[in-house]
């Protein structure tokens, strides 16, 4: 169970709080409450301490409902990497390749440097990849982390990557500057709880088959577990709609602003996992800043007929630029607009 208590905490609210055994987080709007061993503390939450409280409250159920991700529990939460900020109102995009490869030449030096001059903040590469079938090229792991991290030092661009596993976080920890958790791992609570222990910020992705309050509760088992540097990144979920024509995944724009209402966390849009073509990746980079997004990632390849990874939806440096613009231009636009109260 969980209690959200509006206002700030009273001593006396404290007291109760902490009679009933329960841990209680403050954030700049309120606290959140939480009875998390039912054993141990029993049914100390009951409706007697709910009725002691003062200052008002909403009990929410154990089975739904989230509280630090909440936006009575804070109302924005800009997430700084060395520098770069997410979430502060200017979007910001990561670029780079779906794999880091191995290759003759510095793959992911020139694809940094090519990013960067177009604008980017942040530089993407899996060194572990999921993938659907076990015989595609399944990411240069530690040897890939290395290329990582040179890339990002000789460029000054903050790096991220994706963990699939306890095991693999703590390399990417060490390598990399923000922690990447998949689609297909949304759902996997122990990662969720470890990447929580970690002091790295984690970009959460929407999992394929998640409703977005489930979404929520598992960057609430982030926060949880100890970390509020949390992104969300919506990905697209899966529908029936799979014929030829449609896109690999269904973008549900609307989520950017149901999100932005319910949460304050900041929310990223990746085009190129919903869209799985590089020709409708301008497009739909324009209509997630428009609808609110904090920034988008974008897989970017120097030769993608060539990727060993989601070349057919992964767009040239050059390419990138154009949306690097538009999306300082749609984001000014957008805050004009709201400032107009148009
Ligand atoms: C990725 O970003 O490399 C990736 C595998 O995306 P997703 O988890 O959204 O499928
Ligand atoms: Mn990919």
């Amino acid at each position: 169970m969980i209690i959200k208590v509006r206002r700030g905490l009273t001593n006396k609210n404290r007291e109760i709080l902490e009679k009933a055994g329960g841990k209680f987080f403050e954030g700049d709007n309120g606290i959140v409450a939480i009875r998390d061993n039912f054993e141990k503390i029993g049914d100390m939450f009951d409706k007697s301490v709910l009725k002691e409280l003062r200052g008002g409250y909403d009990e929410l159920d154990e089975k739904g409902n989230v509280g630090m991700t909440s936006k009575m529990f804070k109302d924005k939460t800009i997430v700084n990497v060395k520098g770069v900020e997410i979430g502060n109102g200017s979007p910001i995009i990561i670029a780079g390749p779906c794999a880091i490869e191995p290759t003759e030449d510095n793959f992911m030096n020139s694809i940094a440097k090519a990013v960067k001059e177009q604008g980017a903040n942040i530089l993407r590469g899996g060194a572990f990849k999921p993938r659907t079938s076990p015989y595609s090229f399944r990411g240069m792991e530690e040897e890939g982390l290395k290329l990582l991290k040179k890339a990002g030092e000789i460029f000054n661009i903050p790096t991220i990557t994706e963990a699939m596993n306890e095991e693999g976080l703590s390399m990417v920890e060490e390598y990399a500057d923000i922690i990447q958790i998949g689609a297909r791992n949304m759902s996997n609570f122990s990662l969720l709880k470890a990447a929580g222990k970690s002091n790295k910020p984690v970009v959460l992705k929407r999992g394929m088959s998640a409703n977005i309050e489930e979404f929520l509760l598992a960057a609430e088992h982030i926060m949880y577990a100890g970390n509020s540097n949390v992104i969300l990144c919506e990905r697209g979920i899966r529908t029936f709609a799979n014929g030829a024509l449609d896109p690999r995944n269904t973008l549900d724009m609307s989520t950017v602003p149901i999100l932005k209402e319910e949460t304050h966390l900041p929310i990223i849009i990746d085009p190129s996992h919903a869209c799985g073509k590089r020709e409708y990746i301008k497009a739909v980079s324009r209509s997630a800043i428009v609808s609110g997004a904090d920034g988008l990632m974008i897989e970017t390849h120097n030769n993608p007929e060539e990727a060993m990874c989601d070349g057919r939806q992964s767009i040239e440096p050059k390419d990138l630029g154009g949306i690097v613009n538009d999306s300082k231009l749609f984001s000014e636009m957008v805050r004009s607009l709201d400032e107009l109260d148009m």
